[in-house]
């Protein structure tokens, strides 16, 4: 059996691509971002007033002006005006472009403004109130630089170079398959044998946030019903996601099959608790890739966060966001294992504390709700004090 060290890089290691594609860029966030993006034009593309007021020339200022004549009005949207006498003023709105032959501008709330004339109160700063051109950036500049999570703040980059066609990595195309003979529907009424299928559904969840396409697709404890099916969703998918079926039980048939399907296992079996039955390999002509994680949902849920969430983001060579969190109480490890424990995080003086949760083992699966993340602590540590800093796997946005 391999540590999970061993598992997470052998994992890590296997990556592919599935080439680039163009969304529009209303679809674009959690996309990867496949090409460098530059600026079009400086930003801001013209001196800008940051304030409502009057824009003057400051030389009169320096002549001791106080009082300046108002020559006219511009606002944004408007062409540059011009300023034709530098002892007057031009009546100024954010955004507007700052008029030729004026480089100031005093905002209203620091102006009197009578029988169309300003007077100032307060003496300005030559300069002021201006965001100057291309003080953001120069045309030309690398804005965004590829491979890049798209979020709300690249979006609004885009839009302002005028990118409405975003060139991004391609998704893989996945499915989602659960096995066993005691799932039944999220809509159905389960016999008391019976529970509904959650694995399913909350992979399903997961992938919905990385923007990957999935079917869900169920197999039943029958070893030729199995072949078929997954012969089939290796043809048809890139990456296979399945839980349940990968033990040391009488029905648990996944390895056996998909090694008859031609699928080459690259481990089976991790030295880590939860998820220790994790299967994972890949078909080499197909180039599908095979996650088959033990059934218990909080197995499926940790390796999904501890392995796929990893390897997603090593495809489109994004680096990994490596967090640490301070332990809260003594956690106890174990010699062999990797354990990963399930936490609740909390923030104190800007440090984030952890502290495990009450739980009934792996397959208490509404103790995922209750967590933040999972601490990870290594083996043959004994116990962990209290205070330590730990490696933290969250899985849901904690700030
Ligand atoms: P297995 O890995 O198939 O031995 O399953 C381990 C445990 O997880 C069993 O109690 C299963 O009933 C449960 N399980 C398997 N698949 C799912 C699923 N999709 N949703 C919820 N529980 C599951
Ligand atoms: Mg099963």
């Amino acid at each position: 059996m391999i540590t999970y060290k061993e598992a997470y890089n052998s994992v890590l290691k296997n990556t592919t691509s599935w080439g680039l594609e163009t969304v529009h860029i209303t679809a674009s966030t959690n996309r990867i971002l496949a090409t460098d993006v530059f600026a079009d034009r400086d930003f801001p593309p013209f001196h800008r007033a940051t304030k409502d007021g009057i824009a003057i020339n400051f030389k009169a200022i320096q002549k001791g002006e106080t009082t300046f004549p108002i020559e006219g009005i511009t606002s944004a949207g408007s062409p540059q005006m011009t300023l034709k006498n530098t002892q007057n003023c031009i009546e100024i709105m954010t955004g507007a472009v700052l008029p030729e032959n004026t480089d100031t501008v005093i905002m209203y709330e620091e102006t009197e403004i009578e029988n169309g004339k300003a007077f100032i109160r307060k003496k300005p700063e030559i300069g002021q109130n201006i965001h100057r051109k291309g003080s953001d950036e120069k045309q030309g500049d690398l804005l965004l630089k590829a491979p890049l999570k798209i979020t709300s703040a690249e979006i609004g980059v885009l839009a302002s170079v005028g990118i409405s066609e975003v060139s991004v990595f391609k998704n893989p195309k996945a499915v989602i398959i659960s096995t066993g003979n005691e799932l039944v529907e999220v809509n159905q009424t389960p016999l008391p044998h019976q529970i509904r299928k959650s694995n399913s559904y909350s992979l399903l969840a997961l992938l919905e946030a990385e923007k990957i396409e999935a079917d869900l697709m169920h197999l039943i404890d029958e070893p030729e019903i199995i072949k078929k099916k997954l012969s089939e969703a290796l043809k048809t998918n890139d990456v296979l996601l399945l839980s349940g079926g990968v033990s040391k039980g009488k029905y648990d048939y996944i390895p056996q099959i998909l090694n008859e399907l031609g699928v080459e296992k690259v481990f089976h079996f991790v030295l880590q608790q939860p998820g220790k039955p994790f299967w994972f390999g890949i078909h080499p002509t197909l180039k599908t890739f095979i996650f088959s994680f033990p059934g218990n949902p909080v197995s499926t849920f940790a390796n999904y966060h501890i392995y796929f969430k990893d390897w997603f983001a090593a495809c489109f060579g994004l680096k990994k966001t490596a967090f640490e969190a301070i332990l809260a109480e003594d956690i106890s490890g174990s010699e062999t294992l990797t354990k990963f424990i399930k936490v609740k995080t909390y923030f104190e003086s800007g440090q984030l504390f952890a502290e495990a949760i009450p739980e009934n083992g792996s397959g208490d699966l509404t103790s995922l709700s209750r967590s933040d993340g999972f601490v990870k602590i290594d083996p043959g540590k004994g116990k962990v004090l209290k205070g330590t800093r730990v490696s933290f796997i969250p899985t849901r946005k904690i700030i």
